[in-house]
Formats: C-alpha cells, sequence, structure tokens
C-alpha cells in the first residue's frame, strides 16, 4: 500500500497518461511491455471521465482512475484536498491548493508538462487551460497524434530537460502520450483503419520509447514515484460506438499501475554491501 506522506518531497513524481489506452488492449500486451509491466499487472480501473479534457480536470485535482471493485472502502486515494471535512486514510497526501500541481510547486517541486493530444497543445485559449497548471509546459507538432514517432520526441525532450536538471531537485514531471490515440493504424503496416490490434501495436512502440525515460529517472538522486494509466478507452464498433466522450465500458474500464522506479546507486549501494 502506497504511503503517499511518505513518497511527497523524498520521491521525484512521474505520472504518464496513456492516452485513450483500453483496458482490454493493454492486458493483452503485458508481456510485451517489459517497462510498463516489468513489475507487474495492469490493474482495472474506472476512470472519472470519458475524454481528455474531463478526465485530466480530475486527475489533477487529485481524483485518480478508481478500482473497478464494489468495495469503496478498500481503495486508498493517494491525493486529496485538505479542511474538506471528509475523512481522509492516514497514507493518503493532502493538498492545500486548487490541485495537486500547484500543491507539489508548495512542496518544492518544480512542475512540467509534456502535451500530447489535442488538448495540450496551447494553440487556442482551451488547450492552455490543462498546460497551465504546471510551471512549464511543452508541445511540438512532433509530440502529437499525427507523428508516428511522437513518444520518440515526447521522451527526448524529456531526457534533454532532465539532462539540465540537477539529480536533487525535486521534480514532478507529467506526459500526456498521444501515440495510442487515433490515428494509430500505422503502427500496423498495412492497417486501414484503427482497431484493438492496431491500439496494441502502439502499445508496444510507446513502451520501448517510456524505457528510455525510466532510465534516465533512474540516474536521479532520489527514487521516483510513478503513476502510469488511461485517461478513458475508446470504442471500436462496440454496439455500434465509435471514439469516446460517451459512456460504456470499453472506454470507462482503464488500465492503472503505480510502482518505484529505483536509482542505480541505490543498487551498486546495495551490491556493494551485499556478502559475497
Ligand atoms: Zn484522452
Amino acid at each position: 500500500m502506497t504511503d503517499m506522506n511518505q513518497i511527497v518531497g523524498s520521491h521525484d513524481i512521474l505520472m504518464v497518461t496513456l492516452d485513450t489506452l483500453r483496458y482490454d488492449a493493454a492486458v493483452l500486451e503485458e508481456e510485451n511491455c517489459p517497462n510498463l509491466c516489468g513489475g507487474g499487472h495492469w490493474e482495472k480501473r474506472h476512470t472519472p471521465g470519458s475524454f481528455t479534457y474531463a478526465a485530466h480536470h480530475a486527475f489533477f485535482g487529485g481524483f485518480l482512475p478508481t478500482p473497478a471493485t464494489t468495495n469503496k472502502s478498500e481503495h486508498i486515494r493517494l491525493f486529496h484536498s485538505r479542511n474538506t471535512g471528509l475523512k481522509t486514510h492516514p497514507h493518503t497526501w493532502l493538498f492545500d491548493t486548487p490541485d495537486i500541481v500547484s500543491g507539489l510547486q508548495a512542496e518544492g517541486y518544480r512542475t512540467i508538462c509534456i502535451g500530447g493530444v489535442i488538448f495540450f497543445t496551447k494553440k487556442v485559449p482551451l488547450a492552455k487551460v490543462l498546460p497551465g497548471y504546471f510551471q512549464e509546459s511543452y508541445w511540438r507538432m512532433t509530440f502529437g497524434v499525427t507523428n508516428p514517432r511522437s513518444t520518440e520526441h515526447q521522451v527526448n525532450h524529456a531526457l534533454k530537460l532532465l539532462e539540465r536538471s540537477s539529480r536533487e531537485e525535486r521534480l514532478f514531471l507529467f506526459i500526456n502520450v498521444s501515440a495510442i490515440h487515433g490515428p494509430n493504424h500505422y503502427f500496423v503496416p498495412g492497417a486501414k483503419q484503427d482497431s484493438v490490434q492496431t491500439q496494441r501495436a502502439a502499445l508496444r512502440y510507446v513502451d520501448g520509447e517510456l524505457g528510455r525515460l525510466f532510465e534516465a529517472f533512474r540516474r536521479r538522486q532520489r527514487p521516483t514515484f510513478c503513476m502510469a494509466f488511461s485517461d478513458h478507452g475508446t470504442a471500436y464498433g462496440e454496439d455500434g460506438y465509435m471514439g469516446h466522450r460517451l459512456a460504456h465500458e470499453v472506454v470507462w474500464n482503464v488500465p492503472y499501475r503505480e510502482f518505484i522506479i529505483r536509482p542505480e546507486h541505490e543498487d551498486r549501494a546495495g551490491e556493494e554491501s551485499s556478502p559475497s
């Protein structure tokens, strides 16, 4: 069980939204995603929003996807607004700001957004709202849904920022991965339409690129607490539905994982102190 009061302040924090990734597609690719699933399985959760804008407002308000179970009391929230009058668990980190991003900033974190899909482009006022939560936000045409190497470009940008950051700086890095969002048919040679198969291929591509990002976090001073999840799924014709921003189980079921990325200097310290 994650105690966020032990995490905040002592760990870098990485939040990755795998935009539009369906729960079923994620589970089918677990074995092919050593970076996202090396240490465990996807958890089935329900998203608080059926499309990017709604879901991310909820996430930044501290409302992450909730376990897809009927026992609500089992779920311990990572984040909760302070002084709401509601009873909270001792492992829940309480923030006294409008959202977790400025809450982490108040704890000394540098907050960075690397955008992906249209709501992060900053091209129109509406698309500046979500990036506006962060001290720094970045979007390039090459990070967007039409670029078949978008994750590579997003990760390269993150690596550049990490290189320039001191290892001791507290970082909250958010990345909205756009590659799994449509169009994703180009991840399967010859495919003309998006499908669960092409989304699965996109996820395999994304996992490969995220490996480089996780490695870069391993070179930092602190361990990194990573949350990786989807903001919503999408329909490929199920019951006649297409796309998202609608209520269907293929949209509201999302994959969720949280894990710690240990710094490599801790591995070395462990080896040196272990008996030979
Ligand atoms: Zn989305």
